[in-house]
């Protein structure tokens, strides 16, 4: 039993080592090919970041590419940054703007009811009729001569 558990992780590691040699070598030819660039003019290989070929000074177009592709995503970037803020600006505005209505609405229904409940207590005091004050009230509250009642 204990042979056949060492044979079985004799096979595991071997397996594993065989596994992981064959990736890490294609990743290598990857990195090197992603990095290096073949000269236009005399077939040198050169590094993608080089301007020129260091053989024959043909320059190299990729890093212009690469400098131009930059320029384009930060000024892609740059369009959505203002996009971004502007709809920022317009999310506040609209914020702003639904504050101030609510703000106005309040005020108003604020507004509605004090009138509402200054011409319940006008009504309240008219009704309640306080002590005469004036001639005017005297007469009416004499009675007799009040042509509403
Ligand atoms: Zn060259």
């Amino acid at each position: 039993m204990k042979c056949l558990l060492a044979a079985l992780n004799m096979a595991l590691l071997m397996a594993g080592c065989g596994g992981s040699d064959s990736p890490q070598e294609s990743e290598d030819n990857s990195f090197n090919a992603s990095f290096i660039a073949k000269c236009e003019a005399c077939g040198n290989g050169i590094s993608k970041q080089a301007e020129e070929c260091p053989r024959c000074r043909h320059p190299n177009p990729i890093p212009i590419a690469v400098l131009k592709g930059k320029a384009d995503e930060k000024q892609r970037l740059a369009q959505l940054e203002v996009k971004r803020l502007e709809g920022e600006h317009a999310k506040r505005l609209a914020e702003m703007e639904k504050k101030a209505l609510a703000e106005m609405k309040a005020q108003a229904l604020a507004k509605m009811e004090a009138n509402k409940r200054e011409k319940a207590a006008n009504d309240a005091s008219k009704q309640k009729r306080k002590p005469a004050t004036t001639l005017l009230d005297l007469e009416v509250i004499g009675g007799e001569r009040n042509p509403r009642k």
